[in-house]
């Protein structure tokens, strides 16, 4: 190991671990607690709400008198883990090897929802928050911890959006998901949506004087499974995703009360999943149009009928580059000349949207992450919190 894991930081992720801040739930007890540690170090944190104050973003910058800064960035929210099989508890936060006595070499594992999916992350960077303070880099560190990410990058919008009012403008922005510590530069968007397709009931003997729902809505589910057989055939290879061209895929479907009534109402939920060469707003757009196309059709026998679209999230892509001094920093501190590119979607779309070069670099991995006996190992946390402590000493960024 090249750095043993400080006592502090893993203690304070287990701390983290055993706070129950599912994207359900509040987070404030992490947040406060966030707050509090900061406050007692000196530093003044900025909090953002969502809009009955359940939860908050917190944002805070260590080393004020720095002309800018590099952002360390994560959420504070975790999937639930219900009706998961589990043999640990999910909110243990213990260490161990595992299966206990077996040695796979891994060594041992902090256990526990959100341990990779990040709040070690999280931990160690506000464990070494006097390492921050103390050093004599030219620019800051900022911490920019978020509420529901994991329900479609909610909160952090909150965040970038008060970060500008108050005229912040970090020059770089590391987001701690688990990568196992390699810099990743890509990943696609995940955009999902629903769609209500409003007919006109009837007796099932009387088809002509109705508009099926549930007919218009299956087109409609093969446009979209068109438009992916086309992104299959057509779209130009994004290399290094697992899926190497855009992807969509109906996710659920509901309609209809019984066989003889032609139904009123159907619905379906989709996702597009676009490469970040890819407009994921253009995809939409091509649905919509069919769906206009379609309504002509459904309101010439009856005129209130129609399709309507809600947004469920929005997740922009993410491109970054190797050039990028942040990657570069990020390559240097990891101890990694690679780069990687990943397959979930992160906050990294957002910030760079904003104007910020970012990576993706956190402990751990995504395999473990939203899984049962979610873990990270204590080697990837020290190889974490030595490339904080690097941040830390760091003269340039690049
Ligand atoms: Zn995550």
């Amino acid at each position: 190991m090249p750095h043993a894991l400080s006592s502090r930081a893993l203690e304070m992720a287990q701390s983290l671990v055993r706070m129950n801040t599912v994207s359900a739930n509040s987070n404030l007890e992490l947040i406060e607690f966030a707050r509090d540690h900061l406050r007692s170090l000196g530093v003044r944190s900025r909090l953002t709400w969502n809009a009955d104050k359940t939860k908050a973003n917190l944002f805070a910058t260590l080393g004020e008198h720095k002309p800018a800064g590099v952002i360390l960035s994560g959420h504070t929210d975790t999937v639930p883990w219900d009706n998961q099989d589990w043999s640990v508890d999910p909110l243990s936060g213990s260490v161990q090897d595992w299966p206990s006595g077996s040695d796979d070499g891994i060594g041992p594992r902090l256990y526990g929802r959100g341990s990779a999916d990040m709040k070690a992350f999280i931990a160690i960077a506000l464990a070494n928050a006097q390492h921050f303070l103390d050093s004599e880099s030219p620019f800051a560190v900022h911490l920019a911890l978020s509420f529901d990410e994991e329900t479609g990058c909610i909160g952090v919008r909150e965040l970038i959006a008060d970060m500008k009012d108050a005229g912040i403008t970090p020059m770089a922005c590391i987001i701690g998901e688990p990568t196992n510590m390699v810099p990743a530069i890509a990943h696609k968007g995940v955009y999902r949506w629903r769609c209500c397709v409003r007919g006109k009931e009837a007796h099932s003997s009387l088809t002509p004087q109705s508009v099926n729902a549930i007919e218009m809505a299956a087109r409609l589910v093969g446009k979209v499974r068109d438009m992916a057989e086309d992104f299959e055939a057509k779209e130009k290879r994004f290399d290094g995703f697992d899926v190497p061209f855009s992807t969509a895929s109906v996710g659920q479907f509901h309609g209809g009360i019984a066989d003889n009534v032609v139904p009123r109402d159907a619905e379906f939920r989709y996702e597009f999943r676009n490469l970040p060469t890819a407009d994921a707003m253009a995809m939409q757009d091509e649905v919509i149009a069919y769906a206009r196309k379609l309504e002509t059709g459904m309101q010439k026998v009856a005129p209130d009928t129609g399709v309507s679209f809600e947004t469920i999230c929005e997740v922009p892509s993410f491109l970054g580059s190797e050039r990028d001094p942040v990657t570069r920093l990020a390559q240097r501190l990891a101890g990694h000349s690679e780069t990687t590119l990943v397959a979930f979607g992160t906050e990294a779309g957002l910030f760079k949207n904003a104007g910020i070069p970012t990576v993706v670099c956190g402990p751990g991995s995504i395999t473990q992450a939203h899984q049962p006996d979610e873990y990270v190992t204590l080697d990837q946390l020290a190889r974490c919190e030595l490339f904080m402590r690097g941040l830390a000493l760091a003269r340039t960024v690049g």
